[in-house]
């Protein structure tokens, strides 16, 4: 997108990730392939649908840090965690809560408190809710600890936002979860705002399971496909309690339509329809990029160019600025929070207006993630440009 002769910088890739360029022309493929083969795609597309999911296994499970059997990308986020849910929420006696970020994005809060009421319960008494402390806006990983130490007996779940969208804060998944497993809790993590921005390493973190959408830094566009780990641990666990449908079924007997449901071992088991190829083009697309690329490197540049972003918007001035986000690059990814203080919407749009897409959080945050893929110095120091000229 242009403006005033100047491309936009488009800081908002944790939002909505970009298009790849080579996203068009394998959704064409698809297209013809579908023309010209019709129910025959199947088998004989290019890239034919019937495994096509498996496709793009080898790739996120690289992206998240995971083993094959333990990826799956399918449905949508949200739709994922409920799927998750029904498996690893199981409440029972007195362990019957959902710890969760009092600030987690909304529809996690929904997804949990719709699943406590499903279970008969009272979201009222069966959410705990962490808080920052006084004066603070990010929580501290000692008092998460703390209290899965004093309330774990009463956990079913513990459902973190990692990394969490609003303050960009990233947690280590190791601790948590090993803390939630000594109090015999299941530990499941929202990754949207972690997948594909800073590696996740999601099998030595041992976490139970984690949902992400693929739109954000996956750039696999808007709406697109979701993504499930599932823990090597539960890939052929017969006590899980889980919503099946013919995909998540053996595939050598899949079309035999038998009564009995046979799970592939892993979270493709999980998987409820044959998925919408045309979403999964994106994600592929994207994915290859990732793969050449790769995790490690994208990790360096972001925390350089985050670094230098928020060495930038410093200097503007701690009576004026004050940046959310953890200052320590291991405790967050590419995005920075930047609350602007006595600042309105005004600002927000003025710097729009100027050039930026960024991100308004009422009443007075900017989120702006610099995003290695396709992000650059010069961007980041025009938007520090545009802001002060707007102050
Ligand atoms: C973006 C985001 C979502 C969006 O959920 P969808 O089901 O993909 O619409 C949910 N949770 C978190 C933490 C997010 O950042």
């Amino acid at each position: 997108m242009q403006k005033n002769g100047e491309t936009y910088v488009y800081l908002c890739g944790n939002s909505l990730g970009l298009q790849p360029k080579t996203t068009e022309a394998n959704l064409q493929q698809e297209l013809v392939d579908w023309k010209n083969y019709g129910v025959e795609g199947h088998f004989h597309a290019k890239n034919p649908w019937m495994p096509y999911h498996e496709f793009l296994t080898e790739a996120m499970a690289k992206v998240v840090g995971a083993k094959p059997i333990e990826v799956v990308v399918m449905n949508t986020l949200t739709v994922n965690l409920h799927l998750m849910m029904v498996s690893f929420y199981s409440p029972k006696g007195k362990r019957k809560k959902i710890l969760i970020e009092a600030d987690a994005f909304p529809s996690d809060k929904y997804a949990a408190q719709s699943q406590i009421k499903f279970h008969g319960l009272d979201p009222k008494e069966c959410l705990i809710e962490l808080k920052a402390r006084e004066g603070e806006v990010c929580l501290r990983e000692e008092d998460i600890l703390e209290v899965i130490d004093t309330q774990g007996d009463e956990i079913a779940l513990i459902l973190l936002g990692n990394t969490n969208y609003y303050t960009g804060q990233y947690f280590n998944m190791k601790t948590i979860s090993k803390k939630g497993h000594q109090k015999g809790c299941m530990v499941g993590f929202d990754c949207a705002h972690g997948a594909g921005n800073l590696p996740l390493n999601l099998h030595d973190s041992g976490c139970d399971f984690a949902v992400w959408c693929n739109y954000k830094y996956i750039n696999s566009g808007p709406g697109s496909l979701g993504g499930a780990f599932v823990h090597e641990r539960h890939a052929n666990n017969p006590d899980l309690p889980r919503f099946e449908g013919w995909w998540g079924h053996n595939k050598d007997t899949r079309f035999k339509m038998r009564d009995d449901f046979e799970p592939i071992p892993g979270v493709e088991a999980w998987q409820l329809s044959n998925p919408p190829i045309l979403s999964m083009v994106a994600v592929w697309s994207s994915l290859k990029i990732f793969e050449e690329a790769g995790m490690n490197r994208l990790r360096q540049k972001a925390i350089s160019l985050t670094g230098y972003m928020e060495y930038l918007v410093k200097t503007l001035g701690e009576d004026i600025i004050n940046i959310v986000t953890p200052a320590d690059p291991e405790q967050r990814g590419s995005q920075l929070s930047i609350q602007v203080k006595s600042a309105d919407k005004k600002l927000f749009d003025k710097i729009t207006e100027d050039g930026v897409i960024a991100d308004w959080r009422e009443p007075d945050v900017i989120r702006v993630s610099a995003v290695p893929l396709y992000n650059s110095y010069e961007d980041v120091y025009r938007f520090y440009s545009i802001l002060k000229n707007a102050l």
